[in-house]
């Protein structure tokens, strides 16, 4: 049988290569290093082929394609979520994505994306905390401590010093794991029992819960001046994790507006609703924080230019490694137009 054309094999990451990679690269600069592929991305926004991702909704969930391109590479991810999905051993995340040549239309990369759709979560949250946080802030809550939840944390400390995380989850099975891995991290961690004990002292509020329906994880008036949300659960219609009395307090700052007025925590809000858009102040065409009382909050929902920065970032990390496999994806024949040809290859002797 003939070998498919090296030019025809995609390096293909699986979950352990992920695994191995983080390990190699060290948690902290692999994070950094997604951040700053991350922000790179925010400040040349214009230059990207924008769309809301395309949902496709069940009772119990929904399912995602994420497609982004800059006009060189293409990106889409594939991802699912599932909030019932842990009560039968399975998680309720779960991707995998594809980056392409736009010259050719050729995949580049394959990659599993479950690892690293926390890791860019993560990176996206402490990336938008270091331009919006008030300056020292030093101790964050983290309300809903499952599958992200020590990547959030771990995150924040990498990227903007924070020393110590109070946690809180509504199953406290879930805090004792997220306390236990996140032991010896070198962050100070205090197990609460419920989400008002979680922020007092406070200045970054993560909220990262999975309930498919509109809860009230943050109530108005638990949350005063000068705080940072990063709300990171309210991500699909008809789900979201704060009272709407929040986001009229707060300046509200989002990925791609078209997609996060109807998934995000504005999705509560009329049309009209005033946000500012992360890559303008990132870019300094709007501003951040302006004053120490104020509210910030992003509304974080995940857009494509994150999950094509991390891919476009894992793609620049395996070149010369043995962390990944070439994979048999693309028909290679010798004659680009004798596809039926090909057939021979496989024919029994
Ligand atoms: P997970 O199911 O592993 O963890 C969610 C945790 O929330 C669970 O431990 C659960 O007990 C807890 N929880 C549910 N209701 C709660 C409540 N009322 N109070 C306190 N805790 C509560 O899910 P995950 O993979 O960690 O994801 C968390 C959420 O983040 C999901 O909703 C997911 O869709 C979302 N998400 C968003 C992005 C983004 O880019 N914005 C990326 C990834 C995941």
């Amino acid at each position: 049988m003939t070998q498919p054309s090296d030019k025809a094999l995609v390096p293909f990451v699986s979950v352990d290569h992920m695994m191995r990679l983080v390990h190699r690269i060290g948690l902290d600069p692999m994070l950094k290093g997604l951040a700053s592929y991350i922000e790179d991305d925010f400040r040349r926004w214009e230059r990207f082929d924008k769309t809301p991702r395309i949902a496709s909704h069940s009772d119990v969930g929904v399912i995602e394609l994420m497609p982004t391109s800059d006009g060189e590479a293409y990106g889409f991810k594939y991802v699912n979520g599932h909030p019932r999905n842990t009560a039968a051993g399975l998680q309720t995340v779960t991707a995998f994505g594809l980056l392409a040549d736009v010259a050719t239309g050729y995949p580049v990369l394959l990659s599993e994306m479950t690892l690293l759709t926390a890791l860019r979560t993560a990176a996206t949250s402490a990336m938008v905390a270091r331009h919006l946080a008030p300056k020292g802030a030093h101790t964050m809550a983290m309300i809903g401590n499952g599958a992200q939840s020590e990547f959030q944390s771990l995150a924040m400390r990498a990227i903007c010093g924070i020393a110590a995380v109070r946690l809180y989850d509504s199953d406290p099975a879930a805090t004792a794991k997220c306390a236990t891995n996140l032991a010896g991290q070198g962050l100070r961690i205090t197990r609460c029992t419920s989400a008002e004990e979680a922020i007092e002292g406070a200045q970054i509020i993560t909220t990262c819960t999975a309930d498919k329906r509109a809860a009230t994880i943050l109530g108005d008036n638990m949350i005063g001046p000068g705080v940072h949300i990063n709300a990171i659960g309210g991500d699909c219609p008809g789900k979201t994790e704060l009272a709407p009395g929040i986001l009229t307090r707060a300046t509200v700052f989002v990925e791609y507006p078209p997609q996060t007025r109807v998934e995000g925590e504005l999705q509560q809000m009329p049309a009209d609703f005033p946000i500012t858009e992360l890559w303008q102040v990132i870019t300094g065409q709007a501003p951040g924080r302006t004053s120490t009382d104020q509210i910030t909050l992003f509304d974080s929902v995940g857009f494509a230019i994150e999950d094509f920065s991390a891919l476009r970032y894992i793609r620049d990390r395996i070149a010369g490694t043995d962390l990944y496999q070439p994979l048999d994806l693309l028909a290679d024949p010798d004659d680009p137009r004798d596809l039926f040809g090909m057939l021979a290859r496989a024919a029994p002797v």
